[in-house]
């Protein structure tokens, strides 16, 4: 049935951030829907800061199935829940919301986007050193997948630095790994990463065509792996010098699919096929790239 048609029992589910009108995740879902023929929307309540409360309590109430919560809501949303799930907790941010017995249950899917996009694809994190660079919301995600994932040593580089150290300070109550901060321009001298993963906003918006390590960094770098969490633009500055040195790329687009995926198995209860992912992936990479040449061709 999907929703092609609404009725009186069609779901309804949404994205609470501020903005959201840019949205792929409607996209997602709509083509989960889809795919399990569910009848259900998926839409976007651009939400202000000083409503996050309201709005979740009046998504319960309203008995929405499931929200997801983005930018800039990620973290404050947690003040309104009556659950949060142990992997949230830890990162100290959330994106999936699932009704539970006397409200909202907070889950981090982006976590799950970040270790399929290595799993998806064969790559084995453990005993790996990695360079992550940022240390903002997605940086997070991208920690915590790393270091649960096993990599033996984990770089973060940022521009403020304090805030790498928080990172860090957060994560060593949880994790063994050796983790060690240091600042953008440091990282320029890390040689001994297999894995680097971009978590700051360079290479996006404004900063299109700029990357966060030179092309020098990358004479005598010996990564396997480079992901970048950006996916507009498809390819960033940082994926093009590293795939010109022949470093397996993968960008921003897997994370976000499967953090999508991710939160419908949560508000659905059941994992879905790999088959069925492959497929999902394969027809959003599509859409979205129709969306992005029908852009610029506006
Ligand atoms: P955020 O919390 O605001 O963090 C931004 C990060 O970028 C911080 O580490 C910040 O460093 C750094 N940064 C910003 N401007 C910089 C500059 N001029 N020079 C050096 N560093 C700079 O943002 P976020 O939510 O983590 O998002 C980061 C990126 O990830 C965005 O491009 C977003 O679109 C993308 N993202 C992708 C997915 C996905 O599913 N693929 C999910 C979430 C986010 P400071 O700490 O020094 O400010």
């Amino acid at each position: 049935m999907a929703n092609s048609f609404i009725n009186g029992k069609t779901g309804v589910y949404g994205l609470m951030g501020d903005p959201v009108d840019h949205s792929f995740s409607p996209c997602i879902h709509s083509k989960i829907f889809e795919s399990i023929d569910e009848n259900s929307v998926y839409v976007t309540f651009p939400t202000k800061k000083e409503s996050v409360g309201e709005a979740v309590k009046g998504a319960f109430a309203l008995g929405i199935r499931g929200m997801n919560v983005t930018v800039p809501h990620k973290v404050s949303v947690m003040d309104y829940l009556a659950e949060i799930d142990d992997t949230a907790c830890v990162i100290g941010a959330v994106n999936t919301l699932k009704p539970v017995k006397n409200g909202f249950k907070g889950y981090n899917t982006d976590v799950i986007g970040v270790e399929y996009s290595f799993s998806s694809r064969g790559i084995e994190l453990g005993g790996k050193v990695c360079l992550l660079l940022g240390a903002g919301g997605a940086a997070k995600a991208v920690a915590y997948a790393m270091l649960k994932g096993g990599v033996k040593r984990l770089y973060i580089a940022n521009r403020t630095l304090a805030k790498a150290d928080a990172l860090k300070n957060r994560l060593k109550t949880y994790f063994q790994n050796e983790i060690i901060t240091l600042t953008l321009e440091e990282a320029e001298n890390i040689k001994d990463t297999e894995i680097i993963i971009n978590a700051t906003t360079i290479g996006f918006g404004e900063k299109t065509g700029l990357s966060p390590l030179s092309e020098n960094f990358f004479e005598d770098c010996r990564a396997e792996v480079c992901m970048d969490v950006i996916y507009t633009p498809w390819e960033t500055e940082l994926l093009r010098l590293a795939a010109a040195k022949g470093i397996r790329c993968i960008n921003g687009f897997d994370m976000l699919v499967y953090q999508g995926t991710a939160a419908s198995e949560i508000w659905h209860d059941e994992k879905f096929p790999p088959g069925l992912l492959n497929k999902l992936k394969k027809e959003l990479t599509e859409v979205f790239k129709e969306n992005e040449r029908g852009k610029t061709n506006e």
